[in-house]
């Protein structure tokens, strides 16, 4: 019988995973379906690749939105101290920025996607992309191997294993090779699916504010995510307008709870806070100041000192407020809903822009069918899960990679154990 191990995907959770059983003495195959491994984690973090995150445990289990307690055990084996020094070790340095958040200090994730292939084929894992599997073949509740198709080829051929490690990612970015394939290979093989969702995805606003402030950047604004007439969740740091809505970090971190509002038809608003350092009060001291410091200046000019340009025709045209109008002739209620508009302002959201622009996916292989301690499924003998395929998902910051990487060096351990006591 084959004592192979087949690693299906080689992302950031599929190289470790190789690497780390050929490093225990598997013998292990790794089949990746586009031309080489490791597309998506060359372009994370705009390139730069933010592969983990310095903060303690609890803090970093904290930024999961699905999967914290399933990750404790694999992070108790392989967390960021770990990542670091196997990274260090096959040439990235790291360095460490705002928030804990750790970058490769040449600032090139596609080095550290060749590092990480070159480490896995130094420790003895064959690499063969482009590769697309397409069935687990599972007989009598235990795994036999896979069947996939080569690039050219019609066919699929039969490929033999002792354990599988399914390392194929979830269905953002599909661009990248991640294109759902995981869900449904592990669905076919027994196991229940959460249904997966965009996540960290930029959001489709209505009316034209989003696209006449389309390029301008919002350092520290503070959005807030108004569901059904409710506030959920707010939230910190950049936002971006494009041509379609919002997007930025701020954003991103409140669309997990947008989709999920979206799919269930409820209204969904983000508001603006675009002095989250003022409360209305203070603003309005503020703004009294100005107009009455500059009685026969216009509005317009005035604004000038607070907000960037291209924010405040936007503005004055939402508070009625013909630009020319002095300072010292701002009646009252005009400057109040000024005011609010700038504590508040509001952007109907219709929709996201999908999986094309998700970060990463929410929901996947249901962690309850899964061994947390080996990533063993419960389902199937001798099959592993790592990875985002899990229903496992983060905030930014370096959590979803780390993720990826201990579950991917956990399962590379517990396959390459698992077959040893096997065969031993
Ligand atoms: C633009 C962008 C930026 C990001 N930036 C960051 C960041 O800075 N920090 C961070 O922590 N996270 C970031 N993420 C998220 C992070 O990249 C993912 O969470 C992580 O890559 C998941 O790793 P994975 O190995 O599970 O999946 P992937 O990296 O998606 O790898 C899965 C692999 O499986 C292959 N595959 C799929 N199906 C098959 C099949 N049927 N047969 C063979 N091979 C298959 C794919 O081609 C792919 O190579 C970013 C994501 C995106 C899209």
């Amino acid at each position: 019988m084959d004592r192979r191990i087949i690693v299906i995907g080689g992302g950031a959770a599929g190289l470790m995973a190789a690497g780390r059983a050929a490093q225990d003495g598997a013998s292990v195959l790794l089949l990746e379906k586009m031309a080489r491994p490791g597309r998506k984690l060359s372009i994370t973090g705009n390139g730069r690749g933010n592969l983990t995150n310095t903060a303690p445990l609890p803090d970093f289990l904290r930024h999961f939105r699905a999967g914290s307690g399933f990750l404790r055990a694999a992070f108790g084996q392989f967390f960021s101290a770990d990542l670091l020094a196997l990274l260090d070790s096959i040439g990235v340095r790291a360095v460490v920025e705002e928030d804990g958040r750790v970058f490769p200090a040449r600032g090139d994730a596609g080095d550290v996607a060749d590092r990480l292939a070159g480490w896995a084929r130094a420790s003895g894992v064959t690499i063969q992309a482009g590769t697309r599997v397409t069935a687990l073949r599972v007989e009598a509740g235990a795994i036999r191997g896979v069947e996939a198709v080569r690039e050219g080829e019609d066919a699929a051929r039969f490929y033999p294993a002792a354990a599988v490690i399914l390392a194929t990612g979830g269905a953002s970015y599909p661009g990248t090779g991640s294109s759902g394939d995981g869900f449904r290979l592990a669905a076919a093989a027994g196991h229940t699916i959460v249904p997966p969702r965009p996540a960290l995805v930029p959001l489709v606003t209505a009316g034209e504010v989003a696209p006449q402030l389309q390029g301008l950047s919002l350092r520290d604004a503070r959005p807030a995510l108004w569901i059904a007439g409710r506030k959920a969740a707010e939230s910190g740091g950049d936002v971006l307008f494009t041509h379609y809505g919002l997007s930025g970090p701020a954003i991103l971190r409140l669309s997990r709870d947008a989709v999920a509002a979206l799919d269930a038809r409820q209204p969904v608003e983000v508001r603006i806070d675009l002095f989250p350092a003022l409360d209305d009060s203070a603003l309005d001291a503020r703004l009294l100041a100005l107009l009455a410091d500059h009685p026969r200046q216009q509005v317009h000019n005035l604004l000038g000192e607070l907000l960037p340009e291209r924010l405040i025709p936007v503005l004055l045209g939402l508070a009625d407020i013909p630009p020319e109008t002095a300072g010292g002739q701002l009646p009252a209620a005009n400057r109040r809903r000024l005011r609010g508009l700038l504590k508040g302002l509001p952007f109907g959201v219709t929709g996201q822009r999908g999986f094309k622009e998700a970060i990463v996916t929410a929901g996947g292989v249901d962690t309850r069918e899964i061994d947390p301690r080996t990533l063993g499924s419960r389902r199937v003998a001798g099959l592993y899960l790592a990875g985002e395929v899990l229903d496992i998902d983060a905030d930014t910051g370096g959590f979803n990679l780390q993720a990826a990487f201990s579950t991917g060096w956990v399962a590379g351990r517990a396959a390459a154990r698992a077959v040893r006591e096997e065969s031993g």
